[in-house]
């Protein structure tokens, strides 16, 4: 392939734009030219050939001047010696501007180390918000780059089509540019998984051998029965491409040959109402396969996408699927963003603005706005790659206002994505006017009512329940917020017990005017710290009484602690410790094991147990038997090195006979009447069974209990532990793995 000359780069462009400005694109040529000088690509080529080659890509997307000019300057910058105040002087500002985007995104690793790779996403999207040909350039680049691949060395290549295939493909997706994403993942697919895609366009080439004639049959038929009709249209036979083909085998995990409808049809009319004209001849000409017709013209997808479609039985049986649209919404189709972005009107250079125009740009920009939103990149990034990934459901307000959400999406989703405040005070959800649960996936067309109550806080499972990222980043706000007011609360508790013991006043008052001894800001900074054991309140006593005689820590009521008594353990004194035992029937059922032979016994890790629900190994100790323990207990690491002693095991549970399971959980409670009391009442009134209880008394403030217990399964263990949770006198809780 020889080098685009200079006179055929301008002619493409004057193809579609007559007031070109020619001198601009002769300029730029020579410049990148020069810069380039004697440089080579990986395939022996000479480098300039490279700029050139992305800016025709961007030709046949018609785009304007400056981006066609960024695209011939977009790699002087970073491997050449010319220098963006260079290029202002001979370009202009504009231009300079998108050769500086281009610049600072060419060095993102996009698959590196999570949290670099949140990062970058992160400045990638930063960078395109401001000027979509940032983006539009940059895919170009990369369709060169995946197009050539084969010449880069083959260390370099997956990295490189993993990243395609992870980011921009979605992304250029995601901006409605679907012929460039189908390219992008077809070549990312090809160096991916080889013999996968060597399989499936084998197979591919065989059914078409095979069938081929019935496509042409089909394609005949319908060209016949439409012009009957008075129809003007065009009829284009496409074969699926091998990397939709994989997905979709993956998806549905079905086999090559279970797969029917590997040829679809495009069927391009002039107006929108001659659409439904052609579906109805469809339908009435083949059986149509019941749900799978979709009229995304009626509803249009996130990134403007507008067609219909249908799949029907066709002849012999074969399923054929129909695309039905207008040329304009064929235009869009493929070229997305892009064609919003045409040059208009001879006005070349003039700003581009697409807010009004694409809901593909508002939902970069709705992205771009949860970065000011405080997640960590890392969440960022997962949350985004989300909903890239995901199909959308297209749901509406009482009022009749479309939310569009990803495909698995709840009530909670949609209250968030019509305003913070309403996820945060959801309490329930009507939808199509029927009561349903908050949980409900939602469909297509569904009309959700959310119901309100002030003073909610979202509880912390939400989050992982949602798919959405704003409604993730703001439960995970209001959670936090809640667990601070939560321990702040805790701390007041703790705060005022301290001083009364003192026989001080205490006030917020006086607490604020001990901050800066206290080396705190503010009074619920002080509450918190204290509530989350940061902070002891003998010290916060003395800050705000320095003259008071130090407390001595740890017997609050001068009298020696004695051990349990009426009251409980709030007799135990600092440094002291309390173990005992209840009275309880040792169970007596076999360990439900599969996976070991003979006659072994068994039993379970003695520190913390094992519940179903858990994975689980089992450690062989020649002479005494087998030890279960779950997957992520520490103590396995002391096993490493001797594979020969690792069981594979499974449970293998009785439904019909249930029987409890050893677990153990470590509590932090604040030292107040009752307390022992409101965790055990709170664990038997949710069917645990205490075993053993363990205290020691680190401080004034705090008890730290071990509980040992016996429970069904791990959802009813995470119950119990939930239920703990909101437990006012508790701070932390957590299960231990021995
Ligand atoms: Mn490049």
């Amino acid at each position: 392939m020889g080098m685009m000359r200079q006179y055929e780069l301008v002619d493409r462009v004057r193809s579609y734009n007559p007031n070109t400005d020619e001198d601009l694109l002769n300029r730029a040529y020579v410049y990148a030219m020069r810069a380039h000088g004697t440089q080579k690509r990986a395939s022996g080529d000479p480098f300039f050939a490279h700029p050139l080659e992305v800016a025709a890509i961007l030709t046949d997307l018609k785009l304007d001047d400056a981006t066609i000019v960024a695209a011939v300057l977009h790699d002087t910058v970073e491997d050449t010696a010319a220098t963006l105040e260079e290029i202002e002087t001979m370009f202009g500002p504009d231009i300079r501007r998108l050769v500086d985007g281009l610049t600072k995104i060419k060095k993102l690793d996009l698959v590196s180390k999570k949290a670099a790779q949140g990062e970058n996403f992160r400045k990638l999207l930063l960078a395109i918000v401001d000027d979509i040909r940032v983006l539009l350039v940059k895919l170009a680049d990369r369709l060169h780059n995946m197009r050539t691949l084969h010449f880069v060395p083959p260390e370099k290549r997956l990295r490189i089509a993993e990243e395609t295939i992870e980011i921009y493909a979605p992304l250029a997706g995601r901006m409605g540019m679907q012929e460039l994403r189908e390219e992008l993942e077809e070549l990312s697919f090809r160096h991916i998984k080889p013999e996968a895609h060597a399989t499936v366009t084998k197979r591919l080439e065989e059914v078409t051998e095979r069938e081929g004639k019935v496509i042409g049959e089909i394609e005949d038929d319908l060209k016949d029965k439409l012009a009957a009709s008075g129809i003007q249209a065009e009829v284009f036979g496409r074969r699926k491409r091998p990397y939709s083909i994989w997905k979709k085998m993956e998806r549905k995990s079905v086999s090559f040959e279970q797969l029917s409808d590997i040829f679809g049809f495009r069927v391009i009319v002039e107006k929108p109402e001659d659409c439904y004209r052609v579906l109805g001849i469809v339908h009435m000409t083949w059986p149509m396969v019941p749900g799978r017709y979709k009229d995304y013209i009626s509803t249009p997808k996130q990134n403007d996408y507008r067609s219909i479609h249908t799949t029907v039985v066709g002849p012999g049986h074969s399923r054929v699927e129909l695309q039905i649209r207008t040329d304009n919404m064929d235009r869009i189709a493929e070229y997305g963003i892009a064609a919003h972005a045409h040059y208009k009107d001879g006005r070349a250079g003039e700003p581009i603005s697409l807010a009004d125009e694409s809901r593909a740009y508002q939902w970069l920009r709705r992205t771009v706005d949860l970065l000011a939103e405080g997640d960590s990149p890392e969440e960022f990034l997962e949350h985004t790659k989300l909903e890239l990934f995901h199909d959308q459901v297209f749901c509406f307000t009482p009022k009749g206002r479309l939310i569009a959400l990803p495909r698995g999406a709840t009530p909670i989703d949609f209250a968030y994505a019509v305003h913070t405040d309403v996820g945060n005070s959801a309490v329930g959800a009507k939808i199509n006017g029927r009561i349903a649960p908050l949980l409900t996936e939602l469909q297509n067309g569904d009309e959700v009512e959310i119901t309100r109550a002030d003073g909610q806080a979202p509880p912390a499972a939400w989050e992982s329940l949602v798919v959405t990222g704003k409604a993730r980043a703001a439960i995970r706000r209001a959670t936090r917020v809640a667990v601070r007011r939560q321990y702040a609360g805790l701390g007041r508790q703790i705060l005022e017990r301290a001083f009364s013991r003192a026989e001080r006043a205490f006030s917020d008052e006086k607490l604020k005017a001990a901050l800066k001894r206290l080396a705190r800001n503010t009074v619920d900074d002080v509450l918190a710290a204290v509530g989350r054991g940061e902070m002891y309140s003998g010290d916060v006593v003395k800050a705000v009484y320095p003259d008071l005689e130090p407390e001595k820590r740890g017997s609050a009521d001068g009298k020696p602690g004695a051990a349990v008594s009426g009251k409980g353990w709030f007799e135990l004194r600092q440094g002291e410790n309390l173990k005992f035992k209840l009275p309880g029937e040792a169970p007596d059922n076999a360990i439900p094991i599969r996976g070991l032979g003979g006659d072994l016994p068994v039993r379970f890790a003695p520190h913390g147990g094992a519940v179903p629900g858990d994975r689980i190994v089992g450690i062989l100790t020649p002479g005494e038997g087998v030890t279960i323990y779950p997957i992520q207990s520490p103590a396995l690491a002391a096993f490493d090195n001797e594979p020969d002693r690792w069981l594979d095991v499974r449970w293998d549970l009785d439904d019909k006979a249930p029987q409890r399971f050893p677990a153990r959980i470590a509590l932090k409670s604040i030292n107040e009447p009752g307390s022992l009391a409101q965790i055990t009442t709170t664990i038997a009134e949710h069917d645990g069974n205490i075993d053993s209880v363990a205290m020691n008394r680190p401080n004034q403030d705090f008890t730290d209990v071990t509980i040992d217990l016996t429970v069904w399964d791990l959802k009813h263990l995470s119950a119990i532990i939930s239920e703990l949770r909101e437990k006012r006198v508790i701070s932390r809780v957590e299960r231990v793995v021995g």
